[in-house]
């Protein structure tokens, strides 16, 4: 699969590799996601031969009809999909669906309001290694530290005092529910403009699963690639036309080139299967999975952030074990269980060390893993971390007896089919 006829032995051989590891590994990186094969072929399909810089009907290119056909399709697929009235599908990332809103609002000294990087937030709503953070004055809301949840009561004062010309709900790390619609009532008592970032939840959201965001924000940008289920890339939604119209000058030629139309058709296919009924299932599914693998983890004595999860996502405090992000990281990875360390909030470690793992069901529900399957998970996590704080360098026999574990379930399971 993916590698069938590619001469070029060197990337032929990484590719299998990469295959085999997804095969055999069990992925818990909650930003991604399993593409059905009908996505990979859009994706590696003639359209990469394709210069459409423009929007369809409107190229400054010839022989651009069938792919003018693509992103129509496309856009009008996930318009249905989210009840948006307009949308941009050339986004080359989630990054540059928040570079393009930026540009299009926004003036270099502006100030902007987004949730703290340490308490979930994402790098592109103000850090200050990113262009938002270089170009934009930021202001920053938390959690509460009582309850890990968004602080409404804090946003609002930030807001107040601040006066930020825009804000931004969102996160990479935050695993409850917000409201929308108390962001916009705060977004109008200011006057600034809200966009919401739903990368992480956007498959949720299709799903009827996940508060919607598009009746309350000027603007919704997502990455396709998270619980969307489609192949990396960003949008933007709004139901403003004059927006709409600046959106799509920002993205092109405001902040990028020729659109990826081979990207495009791999969106619209992945957006039409989240169309299909069998994806409500899918989000339900990763849902209750997440809480499955929570309630088990918090029965094994770990911490987990606000208690427990609305969405696909863990976010797992090791302190009650005494191991940190970065070791946890390793030994799951030893293991054969992908995830990433991430800080907590007010966690009292260095972000290159973390006294946190996130952990996601996206892929795994992708692969057919149930509840069963994910406590299952859950305990095989907790073997390795006990492992670990008993002895920091972790224990092979064990590390070794859960990857053999993990091996076992990823066989019951495959991603692709052989004959693929
Ligand atoms: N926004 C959020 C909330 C994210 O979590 C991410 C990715 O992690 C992005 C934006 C950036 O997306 P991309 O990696 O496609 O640029």
């Amino acid at each position: 699969l993916n590698t069938a006829g590619i001469s070029d032995t060197a990337i032929a051989e990484a590719i299998g590799h990469e295959l085999d590891r997804q095969q055999t590994q069990i992925e818990l990186i909650a930003s991604e996601n399993i593409v059905s094969v009908d996505v990979l072929r859009a994706q590696g399909s003639v359209l990469t031969n394709k210069y459409a810089e423009g929007y369809p009907g409107r190229r400054y290119y010839g022989g651009c009809e069938h792919v003018d056909t693509v992103e129509q399709i496309a856009i009008d697929r996930v318009c249905e999909l989210f009840g948006s009235r307009f949308a941009n599908v050339q986004a080359h990332s989630g990054a540059q669906a928040n570079q393009a809103v930026f540009l299009a609002l926004l003036k270099p000294g502006d100030r902007i309001m987004g949730l703290d990087l340490a308490h979930g937030g994402h790098l592109t709503h103000g850090s200050p290694v990113t262009m938002s953070g270089k170009w934009f004055d930021v202001v920053s809301y938390e959690v509460s530290r009582d309850d890990h949840l968004i602080d409404m009561d804090n946003v609002r004062k930030v807001a107040l005092d601040t006066k930020p010309k825009l804000i931004v709900a969102g996160a990479s790390a935050y695993p409850r529910h917000m409201d929308f619609a108390a962001f916009r009532a705060i977004a109008d008592e200011v006057g600034a403009w809200l966009m919401v970032d739903m990368a992480h939840y956007a498959g949720l959201i299709a799903a009827g699963e996940y508060p919607d965001p598009v009746p309350h924000a000027h603007v919704v940008t997502s990455t396709t690639h998270k619980t969307l289920r489609g192949p990396r890339g960003g949008i933007i939604l709004t139901n403003d036309e004059a927006l709409a119209k600046k959106f799509n000058s920002a993205v092109f030629p405001g902040n990028q080139g020729g659109p990826l139309m081979h990207v495009i058709a791999a969106k619209a296919v992945a957006f039409g299967e989240a169309l299909e009924p069998s994806f409500k299932q899918y989000a339900k599914d990763v849902i209750a999975n997440a809480r499955a693998l929570s309630e088990v983890l918090v029965a094994g004595g770990l911490g987990v952030v606000s208690g427990g999860t609305d969405c696909h996502m863990v976010l797992v405090d090791l302190r009650p074990k005494g191991v940190t992000g970065k070791a946890a990281e390793n030994a799951l990875e030893r293991a054969g269980l992908t995830c990433n360390k991430n800080a907590i909030p007010f966690d009292p470690e260095k972000p290159f060390v973390t006294s946190g793992v996130r952990l996601g069901t996206s892929a795994g529900t992708t692969r057919g893993f149930g509840e069963a399957e994910f406590r299952k998970v859950g305990a095989l996590v907790l073997r390795v971390i006990d492992a670990l704080a008993e002895n920091a360098e972790g224990d092979a026999a064990v590390e070794a007896a859960v990857l053999e574990e993990v091996r076992a379930l990823c066989a019951a399971h495959p991603i692709y089919a052989d004959d693929v």
